[in-house]
């Protein structure tokens, strides 16, 4: 039995895959290889094709007794979803409509997607509980938010069981620097300060000082991206062994400033990081801190690595080690 990972070239994909074939699991890949990179998926077939496409779906649930789906491919930029909402809409939505239709069609009942904290917009209370109210600011994640409601309603209707999971700041790298982030054009905190420290950027831009926050920058919930993946093995085994659907944050329950993100950064790579203030950048919530606890009990999940700066010092790792990402 296989295990179908849709955006398995991407970031979290590419350590989720990494983490399964660990586990002994068999992975197949499908992505678009728009935003993946061939090279971060280690050992495991690789289709690159879209959502849309489907001819490539048809070829893979043909060729592969696949047993479960992961389901990562999707545009993720907040940004551009406000500027560009109808990609966000066909690329997402549609996308994971006709992977949906292929599943039920061909059998296969089981699902675990990648959510996201964007669910959640500005958050009712800190730390944010699955049952808080969902009110995204954003069309990335009204997307997210749709694809959850396909999944209750295909529950119901065609019995597909599925797990999502609402991912807050993924951050870190494979600890072995095998694989890690390589985002064209960098848009996340953790490797942009890292650029700064590499002197691939002069400067850092803290995006506002006047947040109602210790230090008045933004704080967010910084999870290892080997602990988002752990979280998609224990919610496969669940599945197989319970048939229960299910939506879980993942997140640390801790909260880190900008600014204690910058001063992390500093201390692990000993390099001089310069740091500015900028506008805030539009959008931004002042705290979102997850509370994972549902995650714990149900899943068994245990974070292995809640350290800001182990996870810091993973991603400086790669990011040391592969200055240009995977074009090296
Ligand atoms: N941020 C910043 N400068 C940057 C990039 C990000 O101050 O160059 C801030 C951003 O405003 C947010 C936090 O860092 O408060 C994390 O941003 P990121 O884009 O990594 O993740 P998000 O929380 O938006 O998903």
């Amino acid at each position: 039995m296989t295990i179908l990972v849709t955006g398995g070239a991407g970031y979290i994909g590419s350590h989720t895959v990494l983490y399964l074939k660990e586990k002994g699991l068999d992975v197949v890949v499908l992505d678009s290889l728009q935003k993946g990179h061939r090279e971060a998926v280690l050992n495991a077939p690789l289709y690159t094709g879209q959502l849309k496409d489907e001819a490539v779906l048809d070829e893979i649930f043909q060729k592969h007794a696949i047993e479960a789906v992961v389901h990562f491919a999707a545009d993720s930029l907040v940004g551009e979803s406000v500027q560009d909402p109808l990609k966000y809409y066909e690329n997402n939505v549609g996308g994971t409509l006709n992977l949906l239709e292929k599943m039920v069609h061909y059998g296969v009942l089981r699902i675990v997607f990648s959510s996201t904290a964007a669910v959640y917009g500005e958050p009712e209370s800190i730390p944010i509980q699955e049952t808080d109210q969902t009110a995204p600011t954003n069309p990335y994640g009204e997307t997210k938010l749709a694809i959850e409601k396909m999944l209750k309603w295909s529950d119901q209707a065609y019995g597909l069981k599925s797990v999502c999971l609402r991912y807050f700041n993924a951050a870190g790298a494979d600890p072995q620097a095998k694989i890690g982030e390589d985002h064209q054009p960098e848009s996340h905190l953790i490797p942009i300060v890292l650029q700064a420290a590499l002197g691939q950027r002069d400067k850092i831009a803290i995006f506002g000082d006047d947040y109602p926050t210790e230090d008045g920058s933004c704080v967010r919930d910084y999870i290892h991206v080997m602990d988002l993946a752990q979280a998609h093995y224990l919610a496969l085994k669940k599945l197989a062994a319970t048939n229960e659907s299910g939506i879980y944050n993942l997140g640390s329950g801790k909260g880190f400033s900008v600014q204690e993100v910058i001063d992390t950064c500093r201390k692990v790579t000993g390099r001089e990081i310069k740091a500015d203030v900028s506008p805030r950048r539009p959008g931004d919530p002042a705290v979102l801190i997850a509370s994972s606890h549902r995650a714990e009990e149900k899943l068994g999940w245990k974070p292995e690595y809640t350290e800001l700066d182990e996870i810091v010092a993973h991603a400086w790792q790669w990011h040391k080690q592969s200055p240009n990402g995977y074009k090296n």
